[in-house]
């Protein structure tokens, strides 16, 4: 089943309540230079793009001070899709990295921010079972950026030539 991404993000965005906010603190961009006639929807699972999506920018304004941005980027290349979720929040310690993704696991620096330390484990999860990737790249006190690639399986554009 192909997916109409646009609409899917921008479904997703709503339905966490980020658009509507006073602020508007989530900025929504889409690079959709590879979309038109001759770039087929990708096929991604919705129910696993959807936990890994809703995780990831939830997170992100979760561990970020009031007015800060959080930044959501689609990037199509030729056989693969990127999401980029970029927050200006509280960062992640070099201490915590190496079990950021573990069950249950909370960063030292969490203070009374409520959580239980399941999203990442599942996000993580998600995207092995997609054959994707995920990278963080965190600075403690300017921000965190996580950024997923998934593969796409699309039928080419054009069949081959015998
Ligand atoms: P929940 O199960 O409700 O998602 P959680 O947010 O605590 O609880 P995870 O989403 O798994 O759990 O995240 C694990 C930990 O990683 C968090 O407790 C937090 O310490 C840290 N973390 C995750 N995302 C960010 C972020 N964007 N900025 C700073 N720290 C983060
Ligand atoms: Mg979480």
């Amino acid at each position: 089943q192909s997916l109409d991404l646009e609409k899917f993000c921008q479904n997703l965005i709503e339905e966490l309540h980020l658009v509507n906010t006073q602020d508007r603190k989530i900025k929504f961009f889409q690079n959709d230079r590879r979309l038109g006639p001759d770039s087929p929807p990708p096929r991604l699972d919705s129910k696993l793009l959807r936990q890994i999506l809703s995780n990831l920018l939830s997170n992100a304004l979760k561990y970020s001070p009031p007015g800060g941005r959080v930044n959501f980027t689609v990037d199509y290349y030729d056989r693969q899709i990127a999401f980029t979720v970029k927050d200006s929040g509280i960062g992640i310690k070099s201490e915590d990295l190496p079990r950021l993704f573990e069950l249950f696991h909370r960063c030292s620096n969490v203070g009374d921010i409520p959580g239980t330390g399941l999203g990442l484990a599942i996000v993580k999860r998600s995207v092995d079972l997609h054959g994707g990737e995920i990278t963080v790249d965190t600075q403690v006190g300017l921000g965190t950026t996580f950024k997923v690639t998934l593969p796409l399986s699309t039928p080419p554009s054009v069949p081959p030539q015998e």
